[in-house]
């Protein structure tokens, strides 16, 4: 006796994710820039009432709320700049064909972690299993 088991009217059906989008990718450089201007004006700001307040003293708790600040707020901005990078880059790799191909290992990156972060070079295994 045979069993066919082939065939049937239900096909896999595609799922249309949108990423890897060039649009996606130059919204995601776009809100990077913005956060990085404004993370510049408040640096600016802060680095303004340090000198201000004439004091980088340790002793002083307002000196040292500053110093904390402006140290998180570098933080910020510098993670901010490499979103910018990131963003670039991804934009470049979409060029030359090789968006959401990870980096390190070259497996394909998941859709929802580029769904998630546009930007992402690596895959989620390696971007969990190393730093950087
Ligand atoms: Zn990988």
């Amino acid at each position: 006796m045979i069993v066919n088991s082939s065939g049937g009217s239900s096909g896999p059906r595609r799922e249309v994710v949108r990423v890897g989008t060039r649009e996606v990718l130059e919204e995601e450089r776009e809100r990077a820039r913005q956060r990085v201007a404004a993370l510049e004006r408040e640096f600016a700001g802060l680095a303004e009432a340090a000198s201000a307040a004439g004091t980088d003293d340790e002793h002083d708790p307002e000196g040292a709320t500053l110093a904390f600040e402006r140290q998180h707020a570098a933080a910020l901005l510098a993670a901010a700049r490499e979103q910018v990078a990131a963003a670039d880059a991804a934009l470049r790799r979409l060029a030359a064909g090789r968006y959401g191909v990870c980096e390190r290992c070259g497996q394909p990156i998941g859709a929802g972690r580029l769904t998630a972060r546009p930007a992402a070079l690596t895959c989620i295994r390696c971007a969990a299993s190393g730093s950087g």
